[in-house]
C-alpha cells in the first residue's frame, strides 16, 4: 500500500456514553482531519508538476497544508488575517510554510491568496471548497466501514460544508444508506443552518464565534446539494456549549480539541436525548491545532 502522510484514526467507543463512536481526527499529524484533502489535493498538482501552493487560513487548513508541503517538500505560502492567533501562526511558521498577514477578516485573505495564485502560477488552496479536498476527506469513511457497524446517526460540524461534503462522498461510496446527519455550528456561524432552512445559499452578514474555524460566511454550494440527498438534522449550540464540550471530552479522553470540534461533541456529551436509546451514534472528532488554552 502506498505510505500516506494522513493517518488512519481510531474509532473509539465513549467510556460516558451508550452506543456511541468517535472518530479521532485529532490525532492526525496536523491534529485535524484537514490533511487529508491537502494530502489529496497537493499530490493532485505535483503530479501536474505544480510545487508552489497558496492558501487563505489561519487555521488547520493552513497548517495541514503547511505540513504536506513541508513532507513532501513543497513551496507554501498561507495568507491569514490579522485576527490569526500568533499562536497559530508560529505553528505554521514552524513547518517551514511563508505567513502573510493580510486584511481583517477570511474573505479578504482569501483575494489575496488567489491575487498571489493567479501572479506566480502557484496552486491555489482553498480551506473547504474544493472536490479533490471532499475526497480526500471521505476516506475517513472507508475506514470507519473497517472499524465498526454502520451508524444509524452521524454528528459533524460544519464550517464552510468541506469536512460535509467529504462525509457524505464517503456514506454514498460504501452504500451507507439511510444514516441521519446532525449538523452542528455554534450561533454565530450558522451558515449551514441558516442555508438549510432557505434550501438556498444565505450568506451571514458577520461571524461571531470563539470557534472561529466554524466561520465561513458563505458554505460551499455543494455541501446544500448533497445534503438534499440526507436526512439531515441542524443543530446550533452556544460559544459556552462547545467550549464546555471540549472540556467533557478532554475528561474523558485526555484529548484537547478547538471550540469548532467541540460544537460536534456538545450534542451527545450535552444533549443525549438528541438520539433514540437505540441509535448506534458516530460522532466525527475533527480535532483542530489551535488548543493554547489550558482546560
Ligand atoms: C476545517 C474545520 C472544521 C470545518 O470544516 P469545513 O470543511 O470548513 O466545514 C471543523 N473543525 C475543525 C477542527 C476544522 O479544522
Amino acid at each position: 500500500m502506498k505510505k500516506t502522510l494522513y493517518q488512519k484514526t481510531p474509532l473509539i467507543r465513549s467510556t460516558s456514553l451508550e452506543d456511541v463512536y468517535y472518530k479521532m481526527e485529532c490525532d492526525q499529524p496536523s491534529f485535524s482531519f484537514k490533511i487529508r484533502g491537502m494530502e489529496m489535493l497537493c499530490r493532485h498538482h505535483l503530479n501536474k508538476g505544480v510545487k508552489r501552493f497558496v492558501a487563505s487560513s489561519g487555521g488547520n487548513a493552513g497548517y495541514s497544508l503547511a505540513y504536506v508541503g513541508q513532507q513532501l517538500n513543497l513551496a507554501v505560502s498561507v495568507i491569514v488575517p490579522s485576527t490569526t492567533s500568533s499562536f497559530m501562526i508560529d505553528k505554521i511558521k514552524g513547518l517551514g510554510a511563508k505567513v502573510e498577514i493580510y486584511g481583517d477578516v477570511w474573505d479578504e485573505a482569501n483575494i489575496r491568496a488567489l491575487d498571489i495564485a493567479e501572479k506566480t502560477g502557484a496552486a491555489f488552496v482553498s480551506p473547504f471548497d474544493d472536490p479533490l479536498l471532499w475526497t480526500g476527506h471521505s476516506k475517513m469513511i472507508d475506514e470507519c466501514v473497517s472499524q465498526m457497524e454502520k451508524p444509524d446517526h452521524l454528528v459533524v460540524s460544519v464550517g464552510g460544508g468541506g469536512l460535509l461534503c467529504g462525509i457524505l462522498e464517503g456514506l454514498k461510496r460504501n452504500h451507507w444508506s439511510g444514516v441521519k446527519i446532525t449538523t452542528v455550528e455554534t450561533i454565530g456561524a450558522a451558515s449551514f443552518y441558516e442555508s438549510w432552512k432557505a434550501q438556498k445559499i444565505v450568506e451571514l452578514k458577520e461571524i461571531n464565534t470563539v470557534a472561529n474555524t466554524l466561520g465561513a460566511k458563505r458554505i460551499t454550494e455543494k455541501a446544500l446539494s448533497l445534503a438534499k440527498e440526507f436526512e439531515i438534522n441542524t443543530a446550533l449550540v452556544s460559544d459556552e456549549e462547545a467550549v464546555k464540550a471540549t472540556q467533557l471530552f478532554y475528561k474523558e479522553t485526555s484529548k484537547r480539541v478547538e471550540p469548532a470540534c467541540g460544537a460536534a461533541l456538545a450534542i451527545p456529551l450535552l444533549y443525549p436525548e438528541s438520539f433514540d436509546a437505540t441509535e448506534r451514534v458516530l460522532v466525527i472528532v475533527c480535532g483542530g491545532a489551535n488548543t493554547p488554552s489550558k482546560q
